[in-house]
């Protein structure tokens, strides 16, 4: 089965949601966004697809991602029979649910077309959609176009440094978690994925190396040397990956049976079996999840201080009342009673926190 991004947070974020709804206040966690960076075709339009477990984005071996698209996931609640629904909507057409996912690759591909050409134009005029399901936690993935060097059809002949701003404008916010892709067959040492990763976040803390196209390496290559960051080192590390070829997109492989024959790949390989660890879109799943709970961890504190503020002072507000008639007092200690019990589910819910940090 397909391991949708942050299934194993979404209990914890749940939980958090839950005390900020009971504190009353509007605000709710936010989660950083996930950017993809690198060259052309290096697949990572193919990662952020197998990162979500759905088959929608336009991907191909010719530029197709030409348009930043802007991916809200946002989470919905099981039906009352439990039955699950997904869909898709569009910013730009707020009517319309896309419950066929491939209709929103062509929707995509459409509005695509209507901004920036026909012919391989560029746009940074974004595209935003919404995917609505009960499997993903609320968090913002954003897939940009590929670096390019030499201008094709109808590109300016700038555009290497269009695309290069584009893409910094995105990952230079410091709550962009940046997912730097390098096709396996490409030379690291000449990736454009790390040089502009390299330059948006210098130290390394949030960044994460992806390395494609494993399948298709020279023979007698591998790449576990990158892997293991010795080729150059990455503070959060490298995952590996294998996405579906463009065969397989002709034939129309399903997502489900890609990641059956990635796990194939990588359980029955010399090479790769012994550092599995950093093989296969499961395992950047986890590394994403870990990410993802050191910063709920960070934003604890905060929380913890916001409940002992309401706190006290509705034990101020309990201590004011001199005169008091029946109903003050009652709604005095309602709320001291509500705030206790936030409190010990604030308390059990960090505990939890600590044992799913072993756990990772
Ligand atoms: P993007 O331009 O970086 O978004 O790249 P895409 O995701 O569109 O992929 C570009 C091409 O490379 C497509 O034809 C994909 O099928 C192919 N591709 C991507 N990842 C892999 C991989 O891991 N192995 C193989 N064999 N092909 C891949
Ligand atoms: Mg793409």
């Amino acid at each position: 089965p397909a391991p949708p991004l942050g299934s194993s947070v979404i209990p914890v974020v749940n939980k958090l949601q839950d005390i900020f709804a009971q504190l009353g206040s509007q605000s709710s966690i936010e989660l950083p966004q996930v950017a993809v960076v690198g060259s052309q075709s290096s697949g990572k339009s193919s990662v952020l697809e197998a990162l979500v477990g759905r088959d929608f984005l336009p991907r191909g071996n010719e530029i197709c991602t030409r348009r930043p698209l802007v991916l809200q996931l946002v989470q919905t609640k099981k039906k009352g029979d439990g039955s699950e629904e997904e869909w898709g909507e569009f910013l730009h057409r707020p009517d319309k649910r896309f419950y066929d996912f491939s209709e929103i690759r062509s929707e995509i591909e459409a509005v695509t077309a209507r901004e920036a050409g026909e012919n391989k134009g560029v746009s940074d005029k974004q595209i935003r959609l919404k995917i609505f399901s009960p499997n993903v936690l609320d968090i913002t993935l954003v897939d940009l176009p590929g670096i390019t060097k030499v201008p094709v059809g109808d590109q300016p002949t700038d555009i290497e440094s269009r695309i290069r701003t584009m893409i910094m404008s995105y990952i230079k916010k410091p709550s962009c978690l940046i997912l730097a892709v390098t096709a396996a067959n490409a030379d690291l040492a000449n990736s454009d994925a790390l040089q502009v990763a390299g330059v948006a976040d210098p130290d390394g803390y949030r960044t994460i190396g992806i390395i494609t196209k494993l399948d298709i390496m020279d023979r007698g290559t591998d790449a576990r040397n990158l892997l293991l960051g010795k080729v150059i080192p990455l503070r959060l590390g490298y995952v590996g990956v294998v996405n579906r070829s463009q065969e397989d997109i002709n034939l129309n492989r399903s997502i489900k049976d890609a990641l059956a024959a990635e796990e194939k790949f990588f359980r029955s390989h010399p090479v790769y079996s012994t550092v599995a660890d950093r093989c296969g879109v499961p395992q950047l799943a986890k590394k994403l999840n870990n990410i993802l709970v050191q910063h709920i961890k960070a934003l604890l504190p905060g929380l913890k201080s916001r409940i002992s503020d309401a706190l006290v002072s509705v034990a101020k507000e309990h201590a004011s009342y001199g005169e008091i008639t029946e109903s003050k007092v009652c709604n005095a200690g309602q709320g001291a009673l509500v705030l206790n019990i936030i409190s010990k589910y604030y308390e059990a819910f960090a505990s939890m926190l600590e044992g799913r940090n072993e756990e990772l």
